[in-house]
C-alpha cells in the first residue's frame, strides 16, 4: 500500500479533479458528486455518486491489469481516492459499440438494442466547445489528432479491452452495450488506457430484462442515478 497524499489541484473537469503527489510520474484523482449530460446542458449534484464511479472503476482497471491491459490504475487509496500513472492523454474519445444505442442508433435511425454483427469503434475529437465530434480516420490523420499506426493500435486496444469487459459483464448477467475509453502516453512513452470505466462511460444493461444500469437512467429521466449504481457494484462485488 502507497502512502501518497493530495498535492496541487492540477485539473478540475466535469467528473473528477485531479492532484499532484509527490511522486512527479503519479496523479491523486478524486472522483466528483456531479452528473452532466448533453455536453453539460444538463447537470445535477448527486451525493454517493463520486465514491460508486471511484469503487467500480478501480475494480474494472482492476480486471483490465489481471488480464494485461496496462491502464493509468496504480490503487485505491480510500474510498474517495486513487493513484493513477500521469500521461498526456490523446485528446480522443474511443468508442467501442456492441449493440446500437445512443448517438449511434440516433445518427443512423436505428432502434436501439440491435446486436451488432462485430464490434465497432468510432473515434470522437475531445472537445467540449465542438461537442466531442464524431471523426473518420482520414479527418484524424489530416488533423493531425493521430498517425495511422496508432489509430490502428488504439482500435485494436479497444477491441481486446472489449473482449475482456464483455466477458466480464456476461458472467455477472450483464450485457456491455457500448463505452467509451481515453488513452495517453507515460513519460517513458508507453501507451496505456487512463481516465475512467464506469457506469459514466459505459452502457449496460440487464441481460434478462435490459434494465438500464448506467448513466441513461440520469439523461433520460428513468430513476436514481445512485440506486442504479449502487445495485450494478452490488452485482459486480456480491453477484446480487
Ligand atoms: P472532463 O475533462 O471531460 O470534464 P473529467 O472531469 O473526467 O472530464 O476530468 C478528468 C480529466 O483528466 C480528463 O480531461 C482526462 O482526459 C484527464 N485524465 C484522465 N486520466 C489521466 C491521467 N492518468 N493523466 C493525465 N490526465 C488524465
Ligand atoms: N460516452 C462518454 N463520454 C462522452 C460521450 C460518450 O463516456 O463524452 C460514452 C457513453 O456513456 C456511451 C458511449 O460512450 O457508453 C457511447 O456514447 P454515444 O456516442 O452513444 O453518445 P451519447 O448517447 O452518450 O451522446
Amino acid at each position: 500500500m502507497t502512502t501518497a497524499s493530495a498535492g496541487e489541484l492540477l485539473y478540475e473537469g466535469k467528473a473528477k479533479k485531479l492532484y499532484a503527489t509527490e511522486d512527479g510520474d503519479r496523479l491523486l484523482v478524486r472522483y466528483k458528486d456531479e452528473a452532466t449530460a448533453y455536453n453539460g446542458e444538463k447537470h445535477a449534484m448527486i451525493p454517493g455518486k463520486s465514491r460508486l464511479n471511484h469503487e467500480i472503476s478501480s475494480l474494472l482497471f482492476s480486471v483490465l491489469e489481471a488480464k494485461g491491459v496496462s491502464t493509468h490504475f496504480i490503487e485505491r487509496l480510500s474510498d474517495k481516492e486513487q493513484l493513477v500513472r500521469k500521461v498526456t492523454i490523446i485528446p480522443l474519445e474511443v468508442v467501442v459499440r456492441n449493440v446500437t444505442a445512443g448517438s449511434f442508433a440516433k445518427r443512423f435511425g436505428q432502434e436501439e438494442g440491435i446486436v451488432l454483427p462485430f464490434s465497432v469503434v468510432d473515434f470522437h475529437v475531445k472537445d467540449d466547445a465542438l461537442g466531442d465530434p464524431l471523426a473518420t480516420d482520414d479527418q484524424l490523420l489530416v488533423l493531425q489528432y493521430a498517425g495511422k499506426g496508432e489509430l490502428e493500435t488504439l482500435k485494436q486496444r479497444a477491441l481486446e479491452v472489449n473482449d475482456i469487459l464483455k466477458e466480464y459483464f456476461a458472467d455477472k448477467g450483464i450485457t456491455l452495450i457500448d463505452f467509451k475509453l481515453e488513452f495517453g502516453y507515460t513519460e517513458a512513452g508507453e501507451l496505456i488506457v487512463a481516465d475512467e470505466i464506469s457506469p459514466d462511460t459505459c452502457r449496460l444493461w440487464d441481460q434478462k430484462t435490459n434494465e438500464k444500469l448506467d448513466k441513461d437512467v440520469f439523461r433520460r429521466d428513468l430513476g436514481s442515478l445512485p440506486e442504479t449504481y449502487e445495485k450494478l457494484y452490488k452485482r459486480l462485488t456480491e453477484g446480487k
